[in-house]
C-alpha cells in the first residue's frame, strides 16, 4: 500500500535539518505521526507545516539532547500528544574533525556529550515506550545513525569515528537484549551525505579536507537515507536488517 506506516508513532532526533529532516517527512508520507527533535525551533515549526500541507500528522519538540531531563520531558510529551512512540530514528549527530595535535577539546566534548550522551539519553526516554509497543504485540524500532567513520580510519576523523564506532558497537550489544523482546535495533552507517555536517566544522585544515573529499564525487542526498530508513521499519516485524552501509557510489 501507500501507507505501509500507517499508526507508526515515529520519533526523529536531529529533525530541524539534513538526513532527520528529510527521513521525518518520508515516514509522514508513508503514514507515520512523526515527533520532530532538535534545538531550531524555526526549523521544526517550518517541517511540521509542511508535513501537515501534505495531509501528514506532525509535532515540533524542541529540545537539546545532551540534556537528560529535558529528553524525558520530550519523550512524555511525545506519548501525551502523539501516542506511545514505536519508531525511534536516534540520528541528532555533530561531526567537528580536526587534527588531534591541534587539541580542540571543545569540539572533541561536543561530539562526546552529542554523539554518545545524547544517543544514550533518547535511548533512556524512549525506550520504555518501545518496549510497551513490542509488549502489545506492535512493530518497535530503534535505529541509530552511525557512519561509516566508525569502522573507516580517516585522518582527522578521531574522536568522531570513535563516538561512532561507540554507535555501532552499542548497537549490536542492544540487540542481544532488545531482539529477544521482539524490538528491532539497527544503525545506518552512511559515507558522505550533502547535509549541514561539514558546515560546523572550526580546523580550517579538516574544513578544507571535507570540501575536497564532498568535490570529488556525487554524495548521497538526505532523501536517499531516508528512503533506506523507511524500508527497514516497512518491513514486517520480524525482519530485522541490523547494520545497513549506505555509500555514494564512487565513495571507496
Ligand atoms: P545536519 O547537521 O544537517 O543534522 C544534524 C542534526 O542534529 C540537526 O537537525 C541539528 O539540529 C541536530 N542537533 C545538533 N545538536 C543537537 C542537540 N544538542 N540536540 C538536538 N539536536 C541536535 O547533518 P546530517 O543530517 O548529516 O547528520 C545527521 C546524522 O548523520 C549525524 O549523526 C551524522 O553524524 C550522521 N552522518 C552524516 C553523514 C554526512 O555525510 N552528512 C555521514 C555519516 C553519518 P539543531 O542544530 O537544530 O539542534
Amino acid at each position: 500500500t501507500g501507507t505501509p506506516l500507517a499508526g507508526r508513532v515515529a520519533v526523529v532526533s536531529g529533525a530541524s535539518s539534513g538526513i532527520g529532516a528529510a527521513t521525518a517527512q518520508r515516514l509522514a508520507e508513508l503514514g507515520a505521526n512523526v515527533a520532530v527533535l532538535a534545538r531550531r525551533k524555526d526549523k521544526l515549526d517550518a517541517l511540521v507545516d509542511s508535513i501537515r500541507a501534505a495531509g501528514g500528522t506532525a509535532l515540533a519538540v524542541p529540545v537539546d539532547v545532551t540534556g537528560r531531563d529535558a529528553v524525558q520531558a520530550a519523550a512524555d510529551q511525545v506519548a501525551d500528544q502523539l501516542g506511545t512512540a514505536d519508531l525511534v530514528f536516534n540520528n541528532a549527530g555533530v561531526q567537528l574533525i580536526s587534527g588531534i595535535t591541534e587539541l580542540r577539546m571543545d569540539d572533541w566534548q561536543r561530539q562526546i556529550d552529542l554523539n554518545v550522551t545524547g544517543v544514550m539519553n533518547v535511548i533512556g526516554a524512549f525506550l520504555p515506550q518501545l518496549s510497551a509497543t513490542a509488549e502489545a504485540g506492535r512493530p518497535a524500532d530503534l535505529i541509530t545513525t552511525s557512519s561509516i567513520a566508525a569502522t573507516r580510519i580517516l585522518e582527522k576523523f578521531s574522536v568522531y569515528s570513535g563516538t561512532k564506532a561507540y554507535i555501532s558497537h552499542l548497537t549490536r550489544l542492544l540487540r542481544v537484549e532488545l531482539g529477544p523482546k521482539n524490538i528491532r535495533v539497527a544503525t545506518i552507517e552512511p559515507g558522505m551525505v550533502d547535509t549541514e555536517l561539514p558546515d560546523h566544522v572550526t580546523d580550517p585544515d579538516a574544513t578544507r579536507l571535507m570540501a575536497d573529499l564532498i568535490a570529488q564525487i556525487d554524495v548521497l542526498q538526505s532523501t536517499d537515507v531516508a528512503e533506506t530508513v523507511a524500508f527497514m521499519t516497512a518491513l514486517p516485524a520480524h525482519v530485522n536488517l541490523t547494520e545497513i552501509t549506505i555509500l555514494p557510489t564512487a565513495q571507496v
